[in-house]
């Protein structure tokens, strides 16, 4: 029988082989694997119907030695305390490999948001808000957007938290509408940052983005917007997919067309019809005919099996953790170059970083300074990777990993251990 996947088994695997690449310390690595706390709450919500269900949720803190708890808020069927915990350490990591000044967390509810009305929704945010407020605040730990949740969401999280503190704390959240205090360019900043990743590295082949055939799993907030600048930058989207599956056309895509058709996920992929557009499933996305592949949907989609199958050059991880460790190795084997989500999807939480230093300095910058400071950060970052494979003669991944890494457990050095 396959191995189960767990996401928090195959964190800590790939962060031990780091530590053991990298040759870095171990003395301090326990303090790293875990987190510092995990809490979780039960949320009673009153139904439409009059019926009251009580829903599970998750805050995972992993790391705050860099700088506040930062991440996102997820909700999905699927989450699990495990799920939710590799997610906080992929923040932790993510912060640290590009180098700003937070830590590492994740929240999460178990629930089927497409089953619940716009009102059970806010009703379960509300009280997920009031059960978390004793451990977030501007300065401790900030949620933001993830599968699922959106800038609607974080307007529920700060008029919940502003109410209980008696004022308005827009800092608490970031990704929240521009009204309220978000940032120009945070909506499509983690999509925008797949884009630069995939011209980074493309450059560092000798080659461009245009013409280039480009697989988009997810046609989320990531993958949508991802495949807007893809198409506007002259790359070649021949598929693109959402949960009921994917279409495929040889010679590229309509990206207007068919995010104008999906209407912010009011409609699915499987109703979309065009000339020349083929249906595709779930596997034929990721192992169709394509010279770059983003896995922009959840964890655990290029498995071992899948990864003999690909088809692809390069992988642009812009979900967390698509890839299993397995799957890592057959990629290896077979030359295809991956560059890992912790520094792929970083464009989201360095623009709410952006967002952050705004807000605490009640200002306000032009979309255009914020693309600029978020290229710079990520071909910095990209830079320290590149010379760190290298130096170690390891993958992007690896090389990611050992830059998070020593700088977590640098910090930990420098700070010691309280009492
Ligand atoms: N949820 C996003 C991520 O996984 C963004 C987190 C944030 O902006 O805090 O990176």
């Amino acid at each position: 029988m396959p191995k189960t996947y767990d996401p928090y088994e195959n964190v800590v695997a790939v962060m031990e082989e780091a530590m053991e690449k990298g040759g870095i310390d171990k003395k301090m690595f326990d303090i790293i694997k875990n987190p510092q706390r995990e809490t979780k709450v039960y949320l009673p919500v009153e139904m439409d119907d009059g019926t009251i269900r009580v829903f599970e949720g998750y805050r995972v803190q992993h790391s705050n030695i860099r700088g506040p708890f930062k991440g996102g808020i997820r909700f999905h069927k699927n989450v699990t305390l495990n799920e939710v915990k590799a997610l906080a350490t992929w923040m932790s990591l993510k912060c640290a490999v590009v180098n700003i000044p937070f830590g590492g967390a994740k929240g999460g509810i178990t629930v089927d948001p497409q089953t619940l009305s716009k009102g059970e929704l806010c009703r379960l945010t509300r009280r997920y808000t009031y059960a978390i407020e004793p451990i977030i605040g501007a300065d401790t730990d900030i949620p933001a957007p993830d599968v699922n949740t959106n800038a609607q969401t974080m307007a529920w999280v700060l008029d919940t938290y502003s109410m209980l503190h008696g004022k308005p704390c827009s800092g608490v959240v970031t990704g929240k509408p521009i009204e309220l205090g978000g940032s120009k360019g945070r909506n499509s900043a983690t999509g925008r940052g797949i884009v630069i990743s995939t011209k980074l590295l493309l450059k560092e082949h000798g080659k461009n983005l245009e013409g280039t055939r480009v697989a988009i799993q997810g046609m989320g907030n990531v993958g949508g917007n991802a495949a807007t600048i893809f198409a506007h930058r002259n790359a070649c989207v021949v598929a693109v997919s959402d949960v009921s599956g994917g279409v495929y056309k040889e010679n590229g895509l309509d990206i207007e067309e068919i995010t104008e058709f999906l209407d912010g996920g009011q409609r699915l992929l499987k109703d979309y019809q065009a000339e020349g557009v083929a249906h595709i499933s779930n596997e034929e996305i990721l192992t169709c005919d394509c010279e770059v592949l983003v896995p922009a949907a959840l964890e655990n989609q290029i498995t071992e099996d899948i990864a003999r199958k690909l088809k692809c050059s390069y992988i642009i991880e812009a979900a967390n953790g698509p890839t299993t460790k397995e799957a890592d190795k057959v990629l290896e084997d077979r030359g295809i170059i991956l560059v890992p989500d912790i520094f792929a999807n970083s464009g989201g939480v360095i623009v709410s970083y952006f967002e952050w230093v705004q807000n605490i300095q009640e200002l306000t910058w032009e979309r255009d300074t914020v693309k600029e400071k978020l290229e710079k950060i990520l071909s910095t970052a990209f830079e320290e990777i590149m010379e760190t494979s290298r130096k170690f003669n390891c993958s992007l991944r690896m090389g990611a990993y050992i830059v998070a890494l020593s700088r977590l457990i640098h910090t930990e050095e420098i700070k010691g251990l309280f009492p």
